[in-house]
């Protein structure tokens, strides 16, 4: 009897079997023999796409991918995946003939494909040395701890564990970031071990301190590891942890506020709103550039700082932490109560930073990233009082919490 028409026989009384009269008990019976037979089609396909690559090779037939494609019925991906594990099982007939008799399953073969995949040939040899315990280890392990055992191997097995690999890693390290049609940035990297564990160990730390701030739970928060994200890659530390962001806005809006010719966008063209415009004017680096119509450059003036450096040391000295949470001052940004630019009724003027200087402390306080954008784009104010308490309102306009400086003494009433 021909193999094909031996298993149309078997398919046949696959097909008549009936499951509606079974007990639990026969159920579970029946399935234990379907995996059976499972494994060991598996075990034939396997057999199968080792004849097509010989014979592939003698030139007498297509290769074991373009075989099982030609069977039919099959994605294009999984033709190779099953071609893929042919030629493992070839290398390692031990593990073939494991799987043949359905005492392993697909995805233990799929480790060791994945797994040789990164190996060059003598290192593949290496490798198979160890089949012996790899096969064992198959038998006894769920696939995902073989998974593990197996790349083990897979690192002995490499000729170089040292630093050409890793200097290679470097290399193949890559950034890229794009924005979509919302405006949406979007980004893309690979990093090498070394600085992958130090990227993401940073933010999961800063992520855990922004959650800590209010006293939460750390727990996985994507949207709160995107602003920790943005803090460590703004520069960290107080007066460097500013956006560094290029805001463009037309003299008319910067003078007299909205118009309908309106340009208020980062230098990429993102269009940026009136309220985040007025939290990244409120601790910024400005600098007036005037462009005649055809957008050359007529004037460009002097930078300067909408909190200046000897407020930010004054606002240090009193504060250890951000004026509404327990995040170390040093993630702060300054923020004026009274807002540094109001453009409605303001003039984006040269030198209308400057003003005030340290007499004018009683306008700042500093602030974490999250609390910025409570207070510019979530509705909430907040007013100092003489004596330095901070009191917050919601956007509904009713009290939510007075705040003292925490150098002397956190002491937060709720309302
Ligand atoms: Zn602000
Ligand atoms: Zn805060």
């Amino acid at each position: 009897m021909s193999v094909a028409t031996a298993i149309n026989q078997l398919q046949s009384k696959v097909k008549a079997c009936d499951v509606a009269t079974l007990n639990a008990d026969e159920l579970a019976a029946a399935t234990s023999a379907v995996r059976g037979l499972e494994r060991s089609l598996h075990g034939l396909t396997l057999r199968i796409g080792q004849r097509a690559d010989a014979l592939a090779a003698s030139g007498d037939g297509p290769a074991a991918a373009e075989n099982f494609r030609r069977g039919g019925s099959v994605s294009d991906k999984r033709a190779r995946s099953e071609a893929k594990r042919a030629k493992t099982a070839a290398r390692m007939p031990g593990l073939g003939d494991a799987l043949s008799n359905g005492e392993t399953s697909d995805e233990h073969l799929d480790a060791v494909t994945a797994a040789l995949r990164g190996l060059d040939e003598s290192e593949k040899e290496a490798f198979a040395e160890e089949e012996d315990s790899l096969v064992s280890s198959a038998k006894r392990l769920p696939p995902e701890q073989f998974r593990k055992k197996v790349q083990r191997a897979a690192q002995r097995a490499r000729k170089d564990t040292g630093e050409q690999n890793a200097e290679a890693q470097r290399r193949a390290s890559s950034f890229s970031s794009w924005t979509d049609r919302d405006g949406m940035g979007h980004f893309r990297g690979t990093l090498d071990p070394e600085r992958f564990a130090a990227f993401v160990g940073a933010i999961e730390r800063h992520t855990a301190s922004l959650a800590n701030r209010s006293g939460e739970q750390v727990q996985k928060n994507p949207n709160l590891a995107a602003a920790a994200l943005c803090d460590l890659v703004a520069g960290g530390n107080g007066r460097q942890g500013r956006t560094h962001v290029s805001l463009v806005v037309d003299e008319h809006t910067a003078a007299h506020g909205q118009h309908p010719g309106t340009v208020r966008e980062t230098s990429n063209g993102t269009p940026v709103t009136h309220t985040a415009a007025g939290r990244l004017l409120c601790d910024a680096v400005l600098q007036r550039v005037v462009l005649d119509p055809q957008g050359v450059p007529l004037d460009v003036g002097r930078k300067h700082r909408t909190a200046t450096d000897a407020q930010w040391t004054a606002l240090k000295a009193i504060y250890r932490t951000c004026a509404m949470c327990d995040l170390s001052v040093d993630w702060c940004q300054a923020h004026h109560l009274d807002p540094w630019h109001p453009p409605p009724t303001g003039g984006w003027r040269e030198g209308r930073g400057q003003r005030g200087g340290l007499t004018n402390l009683d306008n700042l306080v500093p602030v974490c990233s999250l609390d910025h954008h409570l207070l510019h784009e979530g509705g909430y104010t907040a007013k100092l009082r003489p004596d330095r308490t901070l009191e917050v309102f919601q956007p509904d306009g009713s009290l939510w919490k007075t705040l003292r400086p925490d150098r002397f003494g956190r002491s937060e009433g709720r309302v």
